[in-house]
């Protein structure tokens, strides 16, 4: 089966900080499981065409495309930085990107209008709000005033598709996860849906984004704009073979945020219906994470940098910590602390101590070149990852396979093999303990895929035989002075 995953697409007009990089390694992990067995086109990219790109350009004197190009290029620079996987990387101004959101534009033709309109709109959302669900006359989200727009602009028909999109939801058709977002959805969807303002006028836009087919003083609002990213990346105006392969013939899953869960169940949902296109498989919305228990903001001077942190610490603690910390479905807390206790406690002296104690005692013992003993143990660990894995419960198939290796440190202990002289007693306890590392590395992979990829290194290729090509600490203890 072919398998496409993607993430929202970012705003360029700032750097990524720690939680961009946490929902690109959620959608990695996704990424690597699936990739055993489908053919997995992973995608990711920038939103560039917003307002806020414009203004952020205006404030630091340069043009949009300058903005754009830099940040873009950070966000770009998290594949190396994290070990991501993903097979493209989409940025909204390509060419394949315009010419794609035109096409479903005139695709969706027969549900959009144009009409006079006065509305509250935020900026830091891209989005109109009604009067109602404003707090003290702001945006619930960020805090500011509402910028009054009164203009003449195109709407999609949503309201005629609010019976379809119900069914659509509530069977599953489109499975949003975790269930208490999709009962948000159903409960919001039921309070009736609006039809939606999808342009605005060039001159708001400053010049910047995607011209309405036949209509160059308009321009596509940004999340309509946006959202065909994960049809025009694969090719919608210009590989219909890659198009047909992932989105019509695949399935898909988009993996956001959950503040950005209505623009898919809703929105995107009925644009695709509109057009006559296959619908994604699953909606899976993450959680925030906060720092020392606060929300990561410029003015408070908490935004933790990915970039940095890697540098400290390594990719593979960094996605360990974001992984096993908490349920990628529910908000999570980073501190230094935290990260630093759980360093030293899991990786160092948990996974990385046991690897090198079963090396160290291979050496000792002088088993390398020993006919491995096969032993079909741990096969339901491996049967728990996996659907842990796929039900998105990513700590606890981490938890599982921390279980693990204290059940082999368990083991060791117990039979205390440096007191054996008996070859052949040493020969059998050291294939099970070779042949469950193996399974461990297995296991890593689509969550600590350096890790993972170091272990299988340090045994050798060759399976039938107890071996040690190299003893490199793995995650050498944090120390204080
Ligand atoms: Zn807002």
């Amino acid at each position: 089966m072919n398998k496409l995953i993607t993430t929202a697409i970012d705003y360029v007009n700032g750097s990524p900080h720690l939680g961009h990089a946490l929902e690109k390694i959620y959608a990695d992990v996704y990424a690597r499981h699936l990739r055993r067995k489908n053919k997995v086109y992973f995608l990711t990219g920038t939103d560039e065409n917003s307002l806020k790109t414009v203004r952020t350009a205006e404030q630091e004197g340069v043009l949009p495309e300058e903005i754009a190009s830099k940040n873009s290029l950070r966000f770009y620079e998290m594949k190396e930085l994290l070990g991501l996987s993903y097979n493209d990387f989409i940025r909204t101004t390509e060419k394949r990107h315009f010419l794609g959101a035109q096409k479903l534009w005139k695709a969706c033709e027969k549900d959009i209008y144009k009409k006079n309109y006065k509305g509250l709109y935020c900026v830091g959302c891209e989005e109109y709000f009604k009067e109602e669900e404003l707090i003290d006359g702001c945006c619930p989200i960020h805090k500011t005033r509402l910028e009054e727009i009164e203009e003449e602009n195109y709407f999609f028909r949503l309201s005629k598709y609010e019976d379809k999109i119900l069914q659509i939801i509530e069977n599953n058709e489109v499975e949003i996860i975790p269930k208490q977002r999709k009962n948000e959805m159903l409960s919001f969807i039921k309070s009736g849906l609006q039809d939606f303002c999808i342009s605005r006028t060039s001159k708001r836009a400053r010049g910047w984004g995607i011209d309405v087919p036949l209509d160059s003083s308009q321009k596509m609002w940004v999340w309509f704009d946006a959202l065909s990213n994960y049809i025009t990346a694969l090719g919608y105006f210009n590989n219909e073979k890659n198009f047909n392969e992932f989105w019509e013939k695949g399935e898909t899953t988009h993996i956001i945020g959950k503040d950005i869960l209505r623009f898919h169940a809703i929105y995107w949902i009925a644009m695709l219906l509109s057009a006559g296109l296959k619908l994604p498989s699953k909606i899976m919305t993450h959680g925030f994470i906060t720092v020392n228990n606060q929300k990561m903001s410029k003015s408070i001077g908490n935004v933790i940098d990915p970039f940095e942190l890697v540098l400290k610490y390594g990719k593979d603690p960094v996605r360990y910590f974001l992984l096993s910390e908490f349920k990628p479905t529910g908000d999570g807390d980073f501190s230094y602390e935290k990260f630093e206790k759980k360093y030293n406690a899991d990786l160092s002296s948990g996974i990385g101590n046991l690897v090198s104690r079963i090396l160290t005692l291979i050496v000792k013992k002088d088993l390398i070149g020993e006919e491995i003993i096969y032993f079909n143990e741990y096969e339901d660990y491996i049967l728990k990852c996996n659907k842990h894995l796929e039900a998105f419960e990513f700590n606890e198939a981490l938890a599982l396979i921390w279980k693990m290796q204290k059940e082999l440190d368990g083991y060791i202990e117990e039979r205390k093999p440096w007191e054996i002289t008996d070859k052949r007693e040493l020969v059998l306890i050291f294939s099970k303990l070779v042949l469950a590392l193996r399974k461990i590395a297995f296991m890593l992979e689509p969550f600590l895929p350096e890790t993972s990829e170091k272990i299988l290194k340090f045994l050798g290729e060759d399976k039938t035989k107890i071996n040690v090509l190299s003893r490199e600490m793995l995650f050498p203890r944090i120390k204080y002075d």
